[in-house]
């Protein structure tokens, strides 16, 4: 659907994209993750034909953003970071303007702007200037434009940028919906957004992609597979006490004491993890204390991202063995919030 490749852009001697390839297929959402100032919007502008680039290539279903504009773009709706609305416009006005540019006329371009006006929840505000519009809204409409002309790949700079937790909500499931029937690529600087809402996960940083995968792989790489995570009834002594018994720990951390529960991390510097879990389950069974959770300990989105955009080192980055769960939480007296909670990122 779109190839991505060898893209490289430099804004006088700055390297702001750095020798970028990908591939695109139809269907899925993608999300571009990365700080700001990561490359994010110069690589959708290229993408979408507003930016040259230094060199390389982009088509879209074959067809070469520069050298076959017309079919390429055809292609393709853009919300840009800053959309162009025109304030003392009404969204209706604003959309036969961007209709008529894509090409659209008459009872076509009609239907076109019930169907996006519908789509986008904004058929309510059609005739109010967009300059009274709320931000979440004015984002609706700027979604609208970009869906006329049907185009098969919708592309989406920081859609929920400077939207209140409400309307970034509505947002994100409006951009979910519009995966069903597009493929659509969004850039984000939340972790958490682009872990909900994409099937793939490109994150880009300084100008370089540093990975491509799923979300589910990407927090994959980052289990640490030779520590857990126990919670028990024991009181923090009394556990250090159980925890003597196991020859195969090599370092012991204890939560601050809550009263009703206690939490250790516990590291092995031996290779089996299995062993560790096994040896830690045996020195409780004499007495009558319980194990109320005994996890693996899992890296975040966040994590992975910190170490990918350290190190900067390319997307192959070795990948530590995934593990399996060591325990289940025992049910019984209330436990405390578990599970390995996926990343909250930064709403900032
Ligand atoms: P992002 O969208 O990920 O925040 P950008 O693509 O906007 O990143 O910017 C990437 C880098 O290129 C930033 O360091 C930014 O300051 C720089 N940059 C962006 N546009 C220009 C420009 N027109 N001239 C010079 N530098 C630019
Ligand atoms: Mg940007």
């Amino acid at each position: 659907m779109i190839t991505v490749e060898h893209l490289t852009k430099y804004y006088g001697s700055f390297l702001a994209v750095d020798n970028i390839s990908f591939e695109i297929n139809e269907g899925h959402v993608y999300g571009f993750l990365g700080p700001n100032g990561a490359g994010k919007s110069t690589t959708m502008n290229i993408m979408t034909g507003c930016l040259s680039a230094t060199s390389g290539h982009v088509r879209i279903d074959g067809h070469d953003i520069f050298d076959e504009p017309d079919q390429a773009k055809k292609l393709i709706g853009y919300l840009p970071e800053h959309p162009p609305l025109y304030l003392n416009e009404s969204p209706l006005e604003y959309l036969r303007f961007v209709g008529e540019a894509k090409g659209l006329h008459g009872a076509e371009l009609q239907n076109q702007i019930d169907d996006v006006l519908q789509k986008t929840g904004t058929a309510a505000v059609k005739n109010r200037r967009i300059a009274n519009l709320s931000k979440g809204y004015r984002q609706r409409v700027g979604i609208a434009q970009a869906l006329l002309g049907s185009p098969k790949v919708i592309i989406l700079d920081e859609p929920t940028v400077g939207l209140d937790p409400l309307q970034i909500i509505e947002i994100r499931d409006l951009i979910k919906e519009l995966g069903r029937t597009h493929t659509v690529i969004f850039s984000s600087h939340i972790l958490s957004e682009v872990q909900t809402i994409c099937d793939q996960i490109l994150m880009i940083a300084k100008g370089r992609l540093v990975a491509f995968d799923t979300p589910a792989n990407l927090e994959k790489r980052l289990l640490a597979p030779n520590e857990v995570r126990l919670t028990t009834d024991a009181a923090p002594d009394e556990l250090r006490h159980i925890l003597a018994k196991v020859p195969a720990i090599s370092q012991l951390t204890v939560d601050p004491d809550t009263g009703k529960w206690t939490t250790a991390h516990i590291s092995t510097d031996r290779d089996d993890i299995y062993e560790l879990s096994r040896a830690i389950y045996q020195a409780f069974v004499p007495g009558d204390k319980a194990i109320l959770e005994m996890a693996l300990k899992k890296g975040t989105l966040e994590d992975v991202f910190i170490e990918l955009t350290e190190s900067e080192k390319p997307a192959a980055a070795a990948r530590p063995k995934a593990g399996r769960k060591a325990a289940k939480p025992a049910a019984g007296r209330p436990g405390p919030q578990t599970g390995g909670d996926p990343a909250e990122g930064k709403e900032a």
